[in-house]
């Protein structure tokens, strides 16, 4: 008989790959990141509500069956040795997800003890995990196990059951690989770079908000490592390479030299790049691009100062609004815009007024939903639909907006902008809060701030001629703009090969927004994940873009690009790409 490790307790070295998401190799013991939704209070329940409840178990027991079928799906993709440490587990979880003791006794407890099913399932699973204890026998070390996972099947249940905002990373060790399951924007924004040497997730795809926080904040991160949860324990050792999307759990001794090599490797080129901070991005046939940053935190500046950024072109407002229990003011966000206008020195700010709803939950706002809960929030109230229909939250981030530009550049850019309408009811505001702040002598900017809008629905894209009138600059948010036009999630898992920024329609969509805006005489820029893709840089300049905009890290990597390449070779790639049948060739060109 072959014996199997208990997942987790192996000592050998075991692979797992997923979405590189941020350059960078990180080398430190597993921290597991704690999840809050644990914290629930006992609650009885009316005799009369206890069908209802039945069926709110019913339901976060099903949501779990299809997280381990997905997870069990991925697997598949593993190196053999990962396969035989996991499964067994996994077969495991969804037995006990099946008429198992464990929901009956779960069940029992509601109809017949009326209690609320949080109460009901984490009751019976640590009753049956102490009798498990209990039993006697020589296999002590099989019983802590077993107990353990009745625990663990419970807590996946729990967690389906509540959703607590965010949670905290307040007691990791510095130095470690935070291992979670997922991350939501809002726990990413949690996280403290220098307290980390890596990041790794179970779910999650390469353009999801999480993956832009991440990038952001510089971290080596590797998202959609199926399998990792279930075979690392707090303190196993582990490799994140977020370059190559590998995640290794116990190195052996060779791969950890090969690892430290890369390291290496990477700060010399690293220092390479820092070079490039003052020469300009220019094609070798001196055609200039703009390279600009995107901002998520504000613990970026430093870094963007650094990265030889003119300007940021996307400063996505939402982080000001998230992990907090109250609004920010209209004093306390004019403050927060003053700073990071003041940081750069001159250098324009554009300021994307709240991106609110779809992945990006923000508690604060919980108040202000548009009723109904959404079932595709992607397809629903998002953006710029959101704050025309609460403009009360609008008005407060422009008049700060215009405040802020009295300490200099500012531009102020739409976000989910699907419809002309949406355009002119945004200016009717915009010109609103202009007069009242001007009539009540506010010290604010002298002219008024240009307005923008993201193109990031096909709609939108396709109406650029028409919404170029009513816009003063385009920004081409490549990740929604790919997943609108592929009806595929930016958040997808990297098997699924359905979400690709490189398919010759979106590039067709921004070519032909790049035309509108032309014509129109307004600036085009492409703001979107693609941007930041070294390798992408000659396509995007070749399709007419004269603006990048992306995270402060990736600038120097573009620009090098950008200085290899003649503006005749990067129109050429693009005639290419455009008539490419798939992302596929695409990539073979820019390869
Ligand atoms: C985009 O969609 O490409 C974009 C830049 O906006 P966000 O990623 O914040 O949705
Ligand atoms: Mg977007």
């Amino acid at each position: 008989m072959k014996l199997i490790d208990p997942p987790g307790t192996s000592k050998r070295e075991l692979r797992f790959s997923g979405h590189p998401i941020s350059p960078g190799i990180g080398i430190g013991p597993v921290y597991e990141a704690t999840e809050p939704a644990l914290q629930f209070s006992p609650r009885k329940i009316a005799a009369a509500d206890s069908a209802a409840e039945l069926a709110r178990l019913e339901e976060a027991v099903a949501t779990s069956r299809r997280q381990l079928q997905k997870l069990k799906a991925k697997l598949a993709s593993l190196p053999e040795q990962s396969q035989t440490e996991i499964s067994p587990l996994i077969d495991a979880y969804l037995h006990m997800l099946g008429n198992s003791r464990l929901l009956r006794g779960a069940r029992a407890r509601i109809s017949d003890g009326l209690k609320a099913p949080e109460s009901a399932m984490m009751e019976e699973a640590d009753a049956q995990a102490e009798a498990i204890l209990a039993l006697t026998g020589s296999d002590h070390e099989g019983r802590v196990r077993r107990a353990e996972e009745v625990r663990e099947i419970a807590r996946r249940v729990l967690r389906n059951l509540t959703r607590l905002p965010f949670r905290s990373f307040a007691d990791s060790a510095p130095g470690t690989i935070l291992v979670a399951e997922f991350l939501r924007p809002a726990d990413a924004a949690l996280i403290r770079p220098e307290k980390f040497a890596g990041v790794v997730t179970a779910e999650g795809g390469a353009d999801g908000h999480t993956a832009v926080m991440l990038r952001a904040l510089g971290v080596p991160a590797v998202l959609g490592a199926a399998g990792v949860l279930e075979a690392a324990q707090p303190g196993t050792l582990a490799i994140v390479d977020g370059e190559a999307g590998e995640v290794i759990l116990n190195p052996s001794g060779r791969s950890l030299e090969a690892a430290k090599e890369r390291l290496a490797a990477r700060s010399r080129t690293l220092r390479a790049l820092a070079r490039l901070q003052r020469v300009p991005a220019e094609t070798t046939d001196h055609v200039l691009i703009d390279l600009q940053a995107n901002l998520e935190l504000p613990f970026e500046l430093p870094m963007i100062a650094e990265s030889g950024a003119h300007g940021i072109g996307l400063m996505r407002s939402e982080f000001i609004f998230m992990n907090r229990e109250t609004l920010p003011d209209e004093d306390a966000q004019t403050e927060i815009y003053r700073d990071i206008v003041e940081a750069m020195d001159g250098d324009p700010v554009t300021i994307r007024v709240l991106d609110w709803g779809s992945d990006k939950e923000v508690e604060a706002l919980s108040g202000y939903t548009a009723g109904a809960a959404e079932s595709n929030p992607a397809l629903g109230l998002r953006g710029i639909r959101l704050l025309l229909r609460h403009p009360d939250l609008f008005e407060t981030q422009l008049a700060a907006i215009f405040r802020a530009g009295a300490a200099g550049p500012v531009k102020i850019m739409l976000p989910m902008v699907g419809f002309l309408r949406e355009c002119e009811a945004a200016w009717e505001i915009y010109e609103r809060v202009w007069r009242r702040l001007k009539r009540r002598n506010v010290r604010m900017a002298e002219s008024k701030p240009p307005m923008g809008i993201m193109i990031e629905t096909p709609a939108a894209a396709l109406a650029a001629s028409h919404l170029a009138k009513h816009a003063e600059f385009f920004a081409i948010g490549t990740n929604d703009l790919t997943m609108y036009t592929l009806a595929a999630d930016r958040s997808l898992p990297m098997g699924t090969k359905l979400y690709d920024p490189l398919e010759p329609t979106i590039l067709r969509l921004i070519y032909e927004t790049g035309v509108a805006g032309h014509a129109a005489k307004i600036p085009v820029s492409v703001c979107g994940e693609l941007a930041s893709r070294p390798e992408a840089a000659p396509l995007l300049v070749g399709l007419g873009m004269r603006q990048l905009s992306m995270h402060g890290a990736a600038i120097p990597r573009v620009k090098r690009a950008i200085r290899a390449v003649s503006l005749r070779h990067c129109r050429e790639i693009a005639a290419a790409a455009l008539a490419a049948v798939d992302a596929d060739s695409v990539r073979l060109l820019l390869d």
